[in-house]
């Protein structure tokens, strides 16, 4: 469709890089991020990457698209449903892109048959810190090891991922459990049956959860709508069926953010009813975010009232044997909810050394996103190293999107310290990009 004007965003790209000198930081100039790291302050600069966002090609018939790796997933989905296709993985939030959601790893409910999306990529071209341009697909070094780099190796500026159909609608039946160890024990049973296309699910309580199994359906029955006045996340207690568009099932955590639209008030009705329909959408919850922690609103409140409050805002993988007892000791731990569920599964034999997931094991994703009351002598981070040791004691692992807190060694034991390096070796001997514990171990927005 525009290979030409994705060739020439590239080419402007490369020049920048080329004509950048060799002692200033390389960072990309994102209109977007979905990262919850605010600390730093410097969000000038950075390198041009108009144009990087377009749809080069669908090929219906081939069930591919190929794309720049700036695209959003919500531009994206706008391009593949009109061929009645979507991304074998659509993560929940618009403004997730697909480079992005591979570098920083992505997920969502089709996980646990297609794996992360990753792994729904064939082929993509890497834009490494010389400003050479390598084609890379499954197998070669710097393909497997691009998740969960976070910027560190190199770019992705063109993908080339597979697509899956779709049907007219997708119906979604939630069940109510009242303990944690039968609703993984369902999930597993679900999981080996096969028959659904989409499982999630959410805690309120360690006695009420839901599983919500998705199916697409070619149903004519009204679909509903949770942009308007209701809520998508509430529904789960009230409705055991439900019929959404496949666009509008896709996106159902968008306008609330899950439920952390909350805090805005945005699902108070009267509230909700004054608020832009255009503005209820996650990304720009998370700017209001990046306002208060500038301008520092929350603190000041906090320190008026004599409180103390952590963000505790973090994504872990636990081996579903052990979901149960993770989710039973959290829930005393750590006063928050809703929590998200997502079993998810490596798709194919490939193994990614960064985030190094067991074949054949089944795990949970449970994403926790509020903030908890610091009691008299707990340290600042007194939750977040709580939850990073309980992950550690199950076998589990920790997306890096959010704070991070383990020392050097750990860190590196376990998100593939020597791959890594090799790969560090070989792609930017100079060091031209930041280092990845560096990057993501410091409370830092660089990019
Ligand atoms: C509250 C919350 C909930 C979340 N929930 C989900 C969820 O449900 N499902 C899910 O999938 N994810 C979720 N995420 C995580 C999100 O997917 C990751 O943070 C993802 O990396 C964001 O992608 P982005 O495109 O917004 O990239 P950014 O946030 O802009 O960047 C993420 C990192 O990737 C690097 N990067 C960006 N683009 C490229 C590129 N083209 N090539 C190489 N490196 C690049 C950046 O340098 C940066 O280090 C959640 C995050 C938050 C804060």
């Amino acid at each position: 469709m525009c290979r030409h004007q994705h060739d020439a965003a590239v080419a402007r790209l490369r020049a920048a890089l080329v004509a950048l000198p060799q002692d200033s930081p390389v960072r990309l100039s994102k209109p977007s991020s979905n990262l919850f790291r605010f600390g730093g302050r410097d969000r000038a600069g950075g390198l041009p990457t108009d144009g990087l966002d377009t749809v080069i090609d669908i090929d219906a018939d081939a069930r591919t698209a190929e794309v720049g790796g700036l695209i959003t997933y919500e531009k994206l989905v706008a391009a593949t449903l009109p061929h009645k296709l979507m991304p074998a993985v659509v993560p929940q939030l618009k403004t997730i892109t697909l480079g992005g959601a591979v570098a920083g790893l992505g997920i969502e409910s089709t996980s646990f048959r297609a794996g992360l999306p990753h792994e729904t990529v064939l082929e993509m071209d890497v834009l490494t810190a010389s400003a050479g341009l390598e084609t890379v697909r499954p197998g070669d070094a710097l393909f497997d090891g691009m998740p969960n780099s976070y910027g560190t190796l190199g770019y992705a500026v063109r993908l080339k991922i597979s697509l899956e159909p779709v049907g007219r609608a997708v119906e979604v039946e939630h069940r109510r459990f009242d303990d944690p160890a039968a609703c993984f024990a369902a999930m597993e049973e679900i999981w080996a049956a096969g028959e659904v296309d989409f499982l999630d699910g959410v805690v309120f309580g360690p006695d009420e959860m839901y599983l919500s199994l998705g199916r697409f359906s070619d149903s004519h029955d009204p679909t509903s709508d949770y942009t308007g006045q209701s809520v998508y996340y509430k529904s789960l207690r009230h409705r055991r069926r439900d019929l959404l568009s496949v666009h509008d099932y896709l996106w159902r955590w968008d306008t609330d953010w899950f439920w952390c639209s909350a805090a805005f008030g945005v699902q108070n009705p009267l509230v909700r009813r004054v608020w832009p329909k255009n503005l209820r959408r996650s990304d720009v919850y998370r700017r209001l975010v990046a306002l208060d922690r500038r301008l520092g609103l929350t603190r000041r409140v906090d320190a008026l009232r004599g409180a103390r409050h952590e963000a505790v805002i973090q994504d872990v993988e636990i081996p579903i044997s052990s979901a149960a007892r993770f989710l039973e000791r959290f829930c005393v731990d750590v006063p928050i909810r809703p929590i998200w569920l997502c079993p998810l599964g490596l798709r194919g034999e490939h193994e990614w050394p960064l985030y190094p997931l067991r074949r054949g094991e089944h795990y949970v994703n449970f994403g926790f996103w509020a903030t908890a009351p610091l009691g008299p002598g707990q340290s600042p981070d007194y939750h977040n190293r709580l939850v990073e040791d309980l992950v550690d004691r199950l076998g589990g692992h920790k997306s890096l999107y959010s704070t991070v807190h383990y020392d050097r060694e750990d860190f590196w034991r376990r998100y593939g310290g020597q791959a890594y390096q090799e790969l560090k070796d070989r792609y930017d001997a100079q060091r031209r990009l930041p280092d990845l514990f560096e990057k993501v171990g410091t409370d830092s927005e660089t990019r």
